[in-house]
């Protein structure tokens, strides 16, 4: 790696294949993959109905630019709103570029400057995603941030019932604080910012990059909620894999994304749309995310029975197929023990081990997955004490 930044702390692995949820290393190991890139390859690796949609769009073109018409990304639009109340999509790369649109897209709205985002939040690099970010670790070394962010406590509803600024364009929140340890906002937490964003004529923004597209059992999170926000905000899962994001957004915003006013090269170009495309045909559909609750479910019981009795385990929490387990200590130790025994699974926060399995996981790994789990937190436990 001597000529790539250093902006990454990387695990000594090198992946070399994979398909649906093992992956292989440069030595022929094989691993159960629960991260799924963080989040991104939710049908797991090489999902055959979209590297064929894909291969049938390399055949065509590739890309044209949004100068054009491109009957593909309005497939994928039309798909990506069909589940809900929203009425457009505008396409671009990444999730930090999702949000980025939506604070733009809230303040020109709105005509106010000011956006209201939580502590331990996780919006993006980008340099107003970053403002938005509530994390001071992320702001480090740069500078003055952007002036009209504001972090209130998650979770905190007083904190949100407080609130009384008529310059606020937008509040912007994770249903699930994935990046910020697995952390699920409370129903009466959620129902207070809906309510304030009423009171003071301001967005709702949900960041879905990493809790939509199916992770929770429903296409989006907030759907677990009584919530009708303005702007959804989507990415990594969205291309199994292929670089795209996307923002979703009311009917009455339209005017001001109009043209001209925003935009992207790559945007929902026709090959991420077709990644789009097929990864939604079999995501958004009962059956599947019937699976995906059904198999939550399930995770979530087996953990809940198998590692809360051992010592050192102090929660197992989460929605669907994003879970986070934490334990007493610093969990990186553990998390390359879980590698060593064929099991990849991520940090969120220093004491929070994350598990983002494909959707499409079955059982069988999910048993798998607990029994190295029960193993590595066991054996870790008795020895290193
Ligand atoms: C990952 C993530 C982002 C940033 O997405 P990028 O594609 O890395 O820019 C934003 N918000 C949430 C909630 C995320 O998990």
């Amino acid at each position: 790696m001597m000529s790539v930044f250093p902006t990454y702390n990387r695990f000594p692995l090198t992946i070399q294949s994979g398909e649906g949820t093992v992956v292989t290393d440069d030595n022929n190991k094989q691993y159960l993959d629960f991260v799924s890139g963080i989040a991104v390859c939710n049908l797991g690796h090489r999902p055959p109905a979209v590297e064929q949609a894909i291969q049938e769009q390399l055949g065509k073109v590739w890309h044209v630019s949004n100068l054009y018409q491109i009957p593909i990304q309005e497939d994928a639009a039309e798909l990506l709103t069909g589940p809900t109340d929203l009425d457009y999509v505008f396409f671009c790369n990444s999730g930090a570029e999702s949000n980025e649109a939506a604070i733009k897209l809230a303040r020109k709205h709105t005509k106010k400057d000011k956006i209201i985002t939580f502590k331990q939040s996780f919006h993006g690099r980008t340099f107003a995603t970053m403002s938005a970010t509530g994390q001071e670790k992320v702001h480090e070394g740069f500078g003055e941030l952007l002036p009209t962010f504001e972090y209130l406590p998650y979770n905190d509803t007083e904190a949100v019932a407080q609130v009384n600024d008529q310059k606020v364009a937008a509040i912007m929140v994770e249903v699930i604080q994935g990046e910020g340890g697995v952390v699920k906002g409370t129903e009466q937490f959620l129902q207070a910012i809906q309510e304030k964003c009423k009171e003071l004529g301001a967005l709702l923004i949900i960041d879905e990059v990493q809790t939509g597209i199916g992770r929770t059992g429903q296409p989006f999170a907030y759907q677990l909620h009584n919530l009708d926000p303005d702007i959804v905000t989507s990415a990594k899962g969205l291309g199994s894999g292929f670089p795209v994001g996307a923002m979703l957004g009311k009917a009455e915003l339209a005017e001001t994304f109009n043209a001209g006013s925003h935009g992207s090269t790559f945007g929902g170009n026709p090959l991420a749309s077709a990644a789009v495309k097929a990864t939604l045909q079999t995501i958004f559909s009962d059956q599947f995310l019937q699976d995906v609750q059904e198999k939550g479910v399930y995770f979530h019981q087996q953990l809940q029975k198998k590692l809360l009795t051992l010592s050192g385990v102090k929660e197992v929490r989460g929605q669907g197929l994003i879970i986070g387990i934490e334990i007493d200590e610093d969990a990186i130790g553990f998390i390359h023990k879980l590698r060593e025994n064929g099991l990849l699974a991520v940090l969120a926060g220093p004491r929070v081990i994350r598990l983002l399995p494909p959707l499409n996981v079955t059982r069988e790994e999910i048993d798998e997955a607990i029994s190295i789990l029960q193993k590595v937190l066991e054996y870790e436990k008795v020895n290193l004490k």
